[in-house]
């Protein structure tokens, strides 16, 4: 490259009618380490000039044929890469200026001495190196210039893509930049280019405010980020968090501030709030119903008379043994929820799990004069892909519950089958029934309808939304039909194990 200093030295084409000059010139030129290329004739530069890449072509103005003036005409016409020399004989100075206006770079007057040869051709040569040292520095910049502007709008790109909002301002809480995630967490449809103050982008007064202290440098000598939430719209809550722009010399120049959204978080801050409310009440009855039976007990002892006191003790017993179970059933959610209860699906017959849990669970039946029964289809039922334990719960509590919320001497069926590729397990009674006003609710945690028949009836208002979480864990959908009086269905299908 010609930017390196070792660049070859031009090729030097020196056009004279006198052999001569020629002659001279190429020795003079063949010495100074240039190659040189000679010719007598215009014609004849012109047909070298068309297949070697000469850069200095030295020329006589006077010639026979075709003239100097135009050789150098046609050069000119061939582009400005080439420099030419043109040397004037006999003629005037007059006709070098002509040749100069033409567009010659130099001239050499003839006849000259070799050092004069010399000085004029270096002097070209180092012209030609100047110029394409200019041109590659050039082509640097405009590489460079090109470098930045692409990786300016790959970062453009990225913080559009974010799903964190971006704002930033400078130091007038003026807005130089602002992506499209801020106008979606703050619902807005159509995005306002940036320029105008930060009011005008965020309706959130504490939130203009802190961004017009980060801007004027508030921030800027300590590592704090600042942050605040704020609440576009009901049901919406962002966070923001901002940092200072510092110029190089140390100046607050802006803000920039990321926007997220909370709403998922403080929503789950919410349930999880109310569900401690939720267990605490739950837990609290029972608790104090022991509480003053215990304290019956201890004053009847201090009072040196225990007669009563067994009645009470077998009470205070059950409400303990409620309390067990209804703390069990939360620990069973709470893992279920936060999937800490690792599921072991294995291919499972499904048909098998049902038999055990009807027969564990028939006994009961029969105290009661129920009839519990189990139909499976006749063609074999293909294998479910399910952790046992959970089969076992989800039915196990179906089951449970139709037993207990249907009369003495009722009727319990679980009838399996096969439906669209899908295992569906009924739990069919002829109980009391559900009202259409609590089905939407038997899911939810703590939910239990109370009236007259289910008073006495022992629960902890889990058994459901245990099972509906495991359900979904397993894959699978379950849907109650219930009528009041007359009893209910809960259907459960369940995905079948594709064959290996
Ligand atoms: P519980 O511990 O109260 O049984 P569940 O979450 O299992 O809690 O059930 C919630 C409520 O749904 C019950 O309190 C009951 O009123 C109603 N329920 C559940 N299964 C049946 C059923 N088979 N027949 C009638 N009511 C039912």
């Amino acid at each position: 490259m010609a930017s390196n200093g070792k660049a070859a030295a031009p090729r030097v084409l020196v056009v004279d009618d006198e052999l001569d000059t020629r002659d001279a010139c190429q020795h003079i030129l063949t010495r100074g380490g240039y190659p040189v290329f000679t010719a007598a004739r215009g014609e004849e530069a012109l047909q070298i000039l068309e297949t070697q890449p000469i850069a200095i072509v030295l020329l006589d103005l006077k010639m026979p044929g075709l003239s100097g003036m135009e050789v150098l005409r046609r050069i000119r016409q061939l582009g400005d890469s080439i420099l030419v020399i043109v040397i004037t004989g006999y003629a005037t100075v007059e006709m070098a200026i002509e040749a100069m206006k033409a567009g010659a770079y130099d001239f050499i007057a003839k006849p000259f001495e070799p050092d004069a040869l010399r000085i004029v051709i270096r002097r070209a040569h180092e012209k030609i190196r100047l110029t394409e040292e200019a041109g590659e520095l050039d082509r640097e910049r405009r590489r460079t210039l090109t470098d930045l502007i692409t990786e300016k709008s790959r970062t453009r790109t990225l913080i559009d893509s974010l799903p964190t909002g971006v704002v930033a301002t400078n130091a007038d809480g003026m807005v130089v930049l602002v992506n499209p995630s801020l106008f979606r967490h703050l619902g807005q449809v159509s995005e306002r280019p940036p320029g105008d103050p930060i009011d005008r982008y965020v309706a959130d007064e504490g939130f203009c405010d802190l961004v017009r202290q980060i801007a004027r440098g508030r921030y800027a000598s300590s590592d704090e980020v600042p942050a605040f939430e704020f609440s576009p719209f009901e049901g919406k809550h962002l966070l923001a968090r901002g940092r200072p722009i510092i110029g190089e010399n140390g100046d607050g120049l802006g803000a920039v501030m990321t926007v997220s959204d909370i709403s998922a978080i403080r929503a789950m801050d919410r349930v999880k709030s109310e569900f401690v409310a939720e267990a605490s009440h739950e837990l609290r009855s029972p608790l104090s119903t022991i509480h003053e039976q215990l304290a019956l007990v201890i004053r009847d002892i201090s009072e040196g008379n225990f007669t009563g006191d067994l009645p009470i003790l077998n009470r205070a017993l059950e409400k303990t043994h409620e309390l067990i179970s209804l703390v069990g059933d939360l620990l069973d959610l709470s893992r279920i929820e936060s999937k800490s209860a690792s599921l072991k699906p294995k291919p499972l017959c499904l048909d098998e799990a049902l038999k055990n849990i009807v027969g564990f669970l028939g006994v009961n039946a029969q105290k009661r004069g129920q009839r519990l029964s189990l139909e499976l289809p006749e063609t074999p039922l293909p294998r479910i892909l399910a952790d046992p334990f959970a089969v076992e719960s989800v039915f196990g509590n179906l089951i449970t519950n139709a037993l207990k919320y249907t009369q003495d001497g009722g009727r319990i069926q679980v009838r399996v089958r096969l439906r669209e590729g899908k295992v569906e397990v009924a739990v069919i009674d002829n109980g009391m029934g559900i009202e259409q006003k609590d089905l939407a609710r038997i899911f939810d945690r703590f939910y239990r309808v109370k009236n007259e028949k289910t008073r006495w009836i022992p629960g902890t208002g889990l058994g459901l939304p245990i099972v509906k979480e495991l359900v979904a864990l397993l894959g699978g959908t379950i849907h109650v039909d219930s009528e009041p009086g007359r009893g209910s269905t809960f259907s459960v299908q369940l995905p079948s194990h594709p064959p290996a």
